[in-house]
């Protein structure tokens, strides 16, 4: 059985603690005899990093990043670095390893466990058994389009610019892999933009619908303007399979879609580039969708279960593991059957429990799973 690498990047305020609980399902996973076996190494990013080293991510952990098969990443930010210079602001570091290790496509699955279904903000018949996945390009548009700047006029005003900016190639691979993945699951994909007031809105459905004609006329295809999408969303979320759109509107929608699972602690991802022609490894990011709780951090309050399952999707995206995955998966749901639930998710009548005793939960469950 080979061994896996992983780089873990817990980054700063609650991505700390959650990721000590991913830490404690590996070396589960690492002490079974016949399972798979994960190498891991750490290093900072963001504020953190910035901290050690002023700037939000060093040369060798880029170096790390590039050589594992894996990242883990919890989370960057929060009010202490609100002032220091822009490019080295934590998100700064975030943004590198998406942009330098070409993470084009960002995975957010949005499943409402059915244990979950009362804690929406949705009616349950309206988010019961829902899995939907928001799949938004992460390296292009409006937060990488130059210019980018906010200058001075001679009147004194000022001016502020963001480019939205993309091109055919860098739509084309993310929609076939949006055709790729609804064949795997309800073969249905929406294409959010919007033709009708931007240029770049107009390329995207004119790519997206050469695709779908020439590589997947068998998937079911829907136009949607990206404002008709978010409210959609919120009438009748069951409507859509995989929807595809960009860095920016998938920004917003992936978080509106957080919030059918009742709680953005419990939202994975994964950010996946193209396939390493040397190692024929694709590049992967794997991160809870939340930020670093700074209201929360160091308090023992987190729920660590965006985390964990941003791990199980490593095992599926990068190892293939499917059976561990659901193992993880499985675990997760059954300590929410059983009532468990942090503070994010918590209903009345069940039993209130910290970042720590979730971990131990899911672990002990895993446990006996494997037992
Ligand atoms: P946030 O996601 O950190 O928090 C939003 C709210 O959800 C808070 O009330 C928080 O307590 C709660 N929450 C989030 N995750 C939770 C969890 N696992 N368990 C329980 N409650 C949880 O978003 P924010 O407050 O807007 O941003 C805080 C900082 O995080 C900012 O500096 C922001 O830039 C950064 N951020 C980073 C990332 C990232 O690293 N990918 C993403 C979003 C925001």
């Amino acid at each position: 059985m080979s061994t896996h690498s992983l780089l873990l990047l817990p980054g700063d305020g609650i991505g700390v603690e959650i990721m000590a609980e991913v830490e404690r399902i590996i070396g589960f996973l690492n002490g079974r005899t016949n399972g798979p076996k994960f190498e891991t190494t750490s290093d900072l990013v963001g504020g953190a990093a910035y901290d050690a080293h002023g700037v939000s991510i060093t040369e060798e952990a880029m170096a790390k990043a590039v050589a594992a098969d894996a990242i883990i990443f919890g989370a960057v930010g929060g009010p202490k670095w609100d002032s220091v210079p822009y490019e080295h602001r934590p998100e700064a570091g975030l943004l590198r390893l998406r942009k330098d290790l070409d993470l084009f496509a960002n995975l957010r699955p949005a499943i409402c466990y059915p244990a979950l279904a009362d804690a929406s903000s949705l009616k349950r018949e309206l988010v019961e058994g829902l899995d939907i996945l928001i799949l938004r390009e992460l390296t292009g548009g409006t937060y990488f389009g130059e210019p980018k700047e906010i200058v001075t006029l001679e009147n004194g005003e000022k001016r502020a610019v963001d480019t939205t900016l993309y091109s055919t190639g860098e739509i084309d691979r993310i929609v076939r892999m949006g055709f790729d993945l609804a064949r795997k699951r309800q073969n249905k994909v929406h294409m959010a933009a919007k033709w009708n007031v931007m240029r770049s809105g107009v390329l995207w459905r004119d790519v997206t619908g050469a695709v779908h004609k020439s590589y997947a006329p068998d998937v079911e295809y829907h136009e949607i303007l990206a404002d008709n999408c978010a409210m959609q969303l919120i009438r009748q979320p069951k409507q859509f399979d995989v929807v595809v759109t960009d860095n920016l509107f998938g920004d917003i929608l992936s978080d509106e879609a957080a919030m059918m699972t009742g709680s953005l602690g419990m939202l994975p991802s994964a950010s996946l580039g193209g396939v390493d022609e040397t190692t024929g490894k694709r590049r992967a990011l794997y991160e809870p969708v939340h930020g670093s709780a700074p209201d929360i951090a160091g308090k023992g309050l987190a729920n660590p279960i965006a985390m964990i399952a941003s791990f199980a999707m490593a095992l599926r995206y990068s190892f293939d593991l499917s059976r561990e995955a659901d193992m993880v998966e499985g675990a997760i749901a059954k300590v929410l059957e059983q009532g468990l639930r942090t503070g994010d998710i918590m209903q009345a009548g069940m039993t209130k429990v910290g970042t720590k005793e979730m971990g131990d939960a899911i672990l002990k469950e895993l446990e006996a799973t494997s037992a």
